[in-house]
């Protein structure tokens, strides 16, 4: 900055008026002891600036409402305030600077008045400050002083009047700028939390906790900030600390949890914990540390910790409200997190034992397979022999049993198939009618062995879906022989197949023995075979059923039974219409 006064805070005119434009509660006194010096010391105008940052802003006016407007939200860089103070003459805690020591024209708002003719005149462009620094000499504000109202620079009888006046507004300036600071931490503070609950859940914790230690540290204006998770290990964005300071941090984690509130431990005592080792951040001389519990009800689930340096200020009661405020925040994120991924986890280890189960299954079933085709194969040959008529009947008995297992083999290789999602399904159109009219050809012998009516209601045009040929032919066919061999004789079965407008639908109901609400409930089930009077009697796997139901799955589609025993039931199955 040039040594001129273009950019002073102070250049008013007109009649005494008071203005202030800060934050009401901040700066209320400051505006009362500006009042108060243009009346004590019979100035026109007084302005209070405070520094923020690097830069000091014009946070009250007593003045003009021409001065007042000009000066609103001014802010000026620090260190042309300072270049210009060094222009200035030291009275006491005041800095004057006369207008002849300004090297350049000044610009910006001047005030507008003549100087009286005395060899003391105020002139316009000269400037009084009181510069506003804490005991140490730190620089927290600036008080400006123009426009007297005898015309005259002061004397010093009315210079010791400001000097005090100044003593006042630096104490004033350091409260508000203390206000202003805990209003700014709250804020950040907020935004920690705002943060937490924000925070996605099903990230898993490791993740979660690296984006909200980010968080935590800028918001809490902390040097360090890590978390304490029991039986995480070290990848909860926690430093690599060694065992011993785990331990102790899960004391101190229990200790804040009894107290249900946060701990701040002294700097030397974080001194101790840390002594000679550096951890994260290397270069930390630590001072006080807060430690905040994690936790819901009864269960401890970690902590978090923040440090700051040696050097920074204390953790203030507000900012450990506003920590107590954030742990609860994250107790809920890491109990929903911890559920998450537990969740998952059960989930991972399910999939995994059911594909353990199909490979076992599909094992044990190709296993079975080969020497089953070889005593298939020794029996034909034994067909063509001639055989004692005792022997004929163990014969016939091996054909049953090898028929009998030969089909669970194949149903249960079908059944894994079926259920494993990552089994391609050839889709090609299909047209239900043919599926129900070949089912119906390949029951129709022993419906009529049991002098069944099968009815089948079908639609003239095509029922198509799309999806494999094979699958859907073994779903219809489960069904309608299902619904055969469990009907007794003279007994009726139908099966319809519907067109609407997203869906067909196929629907086989029959007048057999039906079942229990309580057999319906696991009818799905592989190797499930229902409690029915008469059910027992008739062959079956107990697989065909849950092969039905893994096919309708897999091609999108939906399978529901309605029955009651003794009264017969109805299997609905809808699949998507091939458009
Ligand atoms: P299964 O080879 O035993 O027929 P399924 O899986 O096809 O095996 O059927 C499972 C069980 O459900 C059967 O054992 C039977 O008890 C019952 N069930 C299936 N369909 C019907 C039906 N239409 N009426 C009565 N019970 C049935």
């Amino acid at each position: 900055m040039t040594s001129t006064a273009r950019d002073r805070p102070i250049l008013a005119t007109g009649t005494p008026h008071e203005t202030s434009h800060a934050a009401p509660s901040d700066d209320d006194s400051l505006h009362l002891l500006a009042r108060g010096i243009t009346r004590m010391a019979g100035f026109q105008v007084a302005v209070i600036s405070l520094v923020i940052g690097d830069e000091i802003e014009v946070v009250s006016v007593a003045g003009s409402p021409e001065c007042a407007a000009a000066l609103r939200g001014d802010r000026f860089a620090v260190s042309s305030i300072l270049e210009e103070l060094e222009l200035a003459d030291e009275w006491g805690p005041l800095r004057f600077i006369p207008h002849e020591r300004l090297t350049a024209p000044p610009s910006g708002w001047i005030p507008d008045i003549e100087p009286i003719d005395h060899p003391d005149a105020w002139h316009p462009l000269d400037a009084l400050y009181a510069p506003l620094r804490t005991d140490d000499g730190h620089l927290v504000g600036l008080l400006s002083i123009d426009v007297p109202d005898d015309g005259l620079r002061p004397d010093p009888a009315r210079r010791r009047i400001l000097a005090e006046y100044a003593e006042q507004v630096t104490h004033f300036a350091v409260l508000a700028l203390e206000r202003r600071a805990l209003a700014e931490r709250l804020r950040m503070a907020t935004s920690a939390r705002r943060a937490i609950r924000a925070a996605p859940a099903h990230l898993g914790l490791a993740e979660v906790l690296t984006r909200v230690r980010a968080s935590l540290t800028e918001g809490f204006d902390a040097d360090r900030a890590w978390f304490w998770i029991p039986g995480r290990g070290r990848a909860d964005g926690a430093l690599d600390l060694p065992d011993d300071i785990h331990t102790l941090a899960g004391h101190l984690a229990a200790e804040a949890r009894e107290q249900d509130h946060v701990l701040v431990l002294p700097g030397e005592a974080v001194h101790n914990i840390f002594a000679g080792r550096a951890y994260g951040n290397a270069s930390l001389t630590t001072g006080e540390m807060l430690v905040a519990p994690i936790g819901t009800n009864e269960t401890l689930l970690g902590a978090f910790f923040l440090q700051r340096a040696a050097t920074a200020r204390p953790w203030s009661q507000l900012e450990q409200e506003a920590a107590v405020d954030a742990s609860h925040d994250l107790s809920r994120l890491v109990a929903s997190v911890t559920a998450f991924e537990s969740e998952r986890a059960t989930v991972a280890e399910l999939r995994e034992l059911e594909e353990y189960r199909s490979r076992l299954v599909s094992t044990i079933a190709h296993e079975i397979g080969n020497p089953l085709a070889a005593i298939t194969a020794h029996l034909e040959i034994l067909d063509e022999v001639e055989i004692d008529p005792e022997v004929a009947v163990s014969l016939d008995s091996i054909r049953r049993n090898t028929s009998r297992i030969t089909k669970v083999s194949d149903d249960l290789l079908l059944l894994v198939r079926v259920g494993n999602p990552g089994h391609p399904l050839s889709t090609r159109t299909v047209d239900l009618r043919r599926c129900v009219s070949e089912a119906a050809d390949l029951v129709g012998i022993a419906a009529s062995r049991k002098h069944q009516r099968l009815d089948l209601c079908l639609p003239q045009d095509p029922a198509a879906t799309c999806g494999d040929a094979d699958e859907l032919d073994r779903m219809v066919a489960n069904l309608v022989s299902n619904a055969v061999k469990y009907t007794p004789d003279g007994g009726t079965v139908r099966v319809s197949v519907t067109v609407h407008d997203t869906h067909v639908e196929l629907a086989v109901s029959d007048s057999g023995i039906g079942m229990s609400g309580e057999d319906q409930a696991q009818l799905f089930e592989p190797f499930f075979r229902s409690t029915a009077p008469g059910a027992a009697a008739q062959p079956g796997t107990g697989l065909g059923l849950a092969i039905v139901q893994r096919i309708v799955q897999r091609h999108g589609g939906e399978i529901q039974v309605t029955s009651a025993l003794g009264e017969g039931s109805t299997f609905v199955v809808t699949l998507p219409l091939a458009t």
